[in-house]
């Protein structure tokens, strides 16, 4: 019948950060994202592509994913268990490879409305045994001392930072948090980590700055050489005092092998591995292998990053702030509160539109 069938929309927005983001690929204002919507008997589920000029998917390319997955999704009994929604994404994935933020939107809409037909919290279903909320960081982009202590008196419910770096005054960038956050927090020691974006060219300079960070108290530091040059990264995560994290060298499960040795870690975000199963599947691979997991997010909105929240139990560091450096969030969701993820308990993913 009609109104049995698992109904999709979706449409496109332009999430606002609240100031310029700069990092070393570049400057900007804003982050396309298409939500996506899974519409039976009266209940909705919510799932969010985040777009990022980097990556190659597009509002459009996203479109073209949802209206071609139309017919398998037809096929999708309209009460289907979570064995049955494995096997719909198995599926989807052969039919269609990459799009890979457009599946992680479409996975997300149908486990969120699974779990509000089903009265569970994905909380149960990604972190069965109740495993100790995360601390999430607070990334400040590249910026001058004004933009940094608004940044930083912006972020009460934050106690640990990510500061971006992009191998131009790094030294200078990291005093002035150092110096500013203190002040700030009573003198009060603050912890950081680093993020390069692949910024650094030179193994050796990589290696003078990772020792002076570990110094200056950075607890890690993500991507500082660019993903060609992986024996090099491999030189330094054996020689680094802090551990060294893959963001732009891992894109998906492939990828975790060929980083094994020269990273410590990698960064998971949702719409690298296209959905909730494949980045608990990366975890579970990375875990075997004895690397270290940060959950991380684009620039999302309480939509995508709440969901990347229900496996925040499983990783060692969460980067899940991608609301908190918006100005428009159409969602409420995940909180941070005394610098922990706080996950709501509601079925499904617990997000609300506002
Ligand atoms: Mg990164």
């Amino acid at each position: 019948m009609e109104q049995n069938i698992l109904n999709i929309s979706y449409h496109p927005f332009e999430l606002l950060f609240r100031y310029p983001f700069r990092i070393a690929h570049g400057e900007r204002t804003f982050t396309p994202v298409v939500f996506v919507e899974i519409a039976h008997n009266g209940l909705l589920g919510y799932g969010e592509a985040a777009l990022p000029p980097y990556l190659a998917e597009t509002t459009k390319t996203v479109g073209s994913f949802l209206e071609s997955s139309k017919p398998l999704l037809k096929k999708l009994n309209d009460n289907f268990s979570l064995e049955e929604l494995e096997l719909f994404l198995i599926n989807l994935n052969e039919a269609f490879p990459g799009n890979k933020s457009a599946k992680a939107a479409l996975e997300m809409a149908l486990l969120d409305l699974w779990g509000k037909k089903n009265n569970l919290s994905l909380k149960k279903i990604f972190n069965p045994h109740s495993l100790p909320d995360v601390f999430s960081t607070f990334t400040i982009g590249i910026c001058g001392p004004e933009e940094m202590k608004l940044k930083i008196s912006g972020a009460n419910e934050f106690s640990i930072f990510k500061i971006k770096l992009n191998g131009i005054s790094d030294k200078k960038n990291i005093e002035l948090f150092l110096n500013i956050s203190e002040r700030m927090k009573s003198n009060r020691k603050v912890s950081f980590c680093v993020d390069v974006n692949q910024g650094w060219k030179d193994k050796f300079l990589a290696m003078d700055m990772v020792h002076w960070l570990s110094e200056k108290g950075a607890f890690l530091i993500e991507q500082p050489l660019p993903v060609k040059m992986l024996d090099e990264s491999a030189y330094l995560t054996e020689r680094s005092p802090i551990p060294v994290i893959a963001d732009e060298s891992v894109q998906g499960l492939e990828d975790i092998e060929k980083v094994k040795g020269a990273f410590s870690g990698i960064n998971i975000k949702l719409m690298k591995t296209g959905g909730l199963y494949i980045a608990k599947k990366m975890i579970s691979r990375a875990r075997e292998l004895e690397m270290k997991i940060l959950i991380g997010c684009m620039s999302e909105s309480s939509c995508g990053v709440t969901a990347a929240a229900h496996l925040s139990p499983l990783a060692d560091w969460a980067d899940l702030d991608g609301p908190y450096l918006i100005k428009n969030d159409p969602f409420e969701g995940v909180k941070i509160k005394d610098g922990k993820i706080w996950l709501p308990d509601e079925p499904g993913m617990g997000v609300k539109k506002n």
